[in-house]
């Protein structure tokens, strides 16, 4: 197997010395186990966290190990009778979903593998709008920003994994307002056309507080954060009374140094009865039944307009995960092999 290990804590912005590629042999697999040869890794905002040494929801990646993260793959191999999460059979020429990526081959307890339909959806798919990023996207927004119909949304990274699904999922959910943010004309573009957004500020070409003034004069019920910084402070100016702020992601923090400063006008919360309250998609494991069937029926009913942005090889996966975190994605990032 070919895989990556860290090997430095990155300063900043992560750089090719903090990184390593090593060849590793992994044998045959235990009773239990299966060999998959994976086809598809994620790379993901919140491995950035990871990189560091600090105490957080997840652990930080060990020095000198290889780095983990969602993968898909095929089963190549199956010691004795292995069961999935789910408590399906699995059988060598399964596709399976499971957390050893960022790496070409691995051995996987059953229990950690789920094999995934790929009559419902590509391979890829499991990595985002049918996976982690699709249920980040379902959960946030019904459940923590409790969206009802009639809201007016505005969610930032609108052409990302999580973003472009929280816009479409709101817009067939009954919002009455659907506004997004993206970096660059490309994007603003995919996301109205393709995604069917109402407006999308392209955040690099005017302020975003300015720009969300303009596409939602009346103000916003809902504000789905991808981004935090100046998009959150924008958002809670924008937001009006009893206004409902899911906290799932600031990705404008994750490469900074210094502890970024809080919005300027947080005491906005106060007059405005605001409530902003933060998740993880780990925390709701109870609506993937849920989720699966619904997501499943968008999807053969052509109603859920997606993208992956794919970089080629194993070697390229690091150089993915930095053009992930600087914007050079449209819908999920992957790496395919
Ligand atoms: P995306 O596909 O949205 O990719 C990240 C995007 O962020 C980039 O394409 C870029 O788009 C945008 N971006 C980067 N820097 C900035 C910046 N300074 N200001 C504004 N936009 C920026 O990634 P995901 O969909 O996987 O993740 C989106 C967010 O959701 C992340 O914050 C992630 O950490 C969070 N998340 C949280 C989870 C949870 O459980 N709470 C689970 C999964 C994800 P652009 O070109 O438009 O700038």
């Amino acid at each position: 197997s070919t895989q990556w290990h860290l090997v430095r804590r990155p300063h900043g912005e992560p750089v090719d010395a903090d990184f390593s590629l090593v060849e590793a042999e992994l044998g045959a697999p235990a009773p239990g186990q299966v060999l998959v040869r994976n086809t598809f890794l994620s790379v993901d905002p919140y491995m950035r966290g990871r990189m560091n040494d600090a105490k957080s929801y997840v652990a930080p990646f060990e020095l000198g190990q290889p780095m983990t993260g969602d993968a898909v793959g095929v089963v190549e191999a199956v010691e004795g009778d292995v069961a999935d999460a789910t408590g399906r059979s699995v059988q060598v020429g399964d596709t399976v979903l499971h957390p050893y990526g960022w790496r070409t081959r691995a051995l996987v307890e059953g229990r950690h593998a789920r094999v995934v339909d790929t009559s419902l959806a590509s391979p890829s798919a499991y990595l985002g709008v049918m996976g982690m990023t699709g249920r980040t996207a379902y959960a946030g927004l019904l459940r923590t920003a409790e969206l009802r119909e009639g809201d007016r949304v505005f969610v930032s990274a609108a052409a990302g994994a999580v973003g472009s699904l929280v816009g479409q999922i709101a817009r067939l959910k009954g919002a009455s307002l659907v506004v997004g943010s993206a970096g660059g004309p490309e994007k603003v573009r995919w996301a109205v056309d393709e995604a069917g957004f109402d407006r999308v500020v392209d955040y690099k070409a005017q302020p975003i507080a300015q720009g969300l003034r303009e596409a939602a004069p009346d103000g916003i019920d809902v504000y789905f954060d991808n981004v935090g910084g100046d998009h959150l402070e924008a958002a809670i100016s924008s937001l009006r009374p009893q206004g409902r702020v899911a906290m799932c992601g600031a990705i404008s923090a994750y490469n900074a140094t210094e502890p970024a400063p809080g919005p300027r006008n947080l005491f906005q919360a106060i007059g405005k009865r605001l409530t902003l309250r933060g998740f993880l998609v780990n925390d709701h494991e109870d609506l993937r039944p849920e989720f699966e069937r619904e997501m499943a029926a968008w999807l053969a009913d052509g109603r859920i307009a997606w993208r992956e942005t794919a970089v080629e090889g194993i070697e390229s996966a690091v150089e993915g995960f930095r053009s992930l975190l600087s914007g050079g994605n449209t819908g999920k990032m992957v790496v395919r092999l």
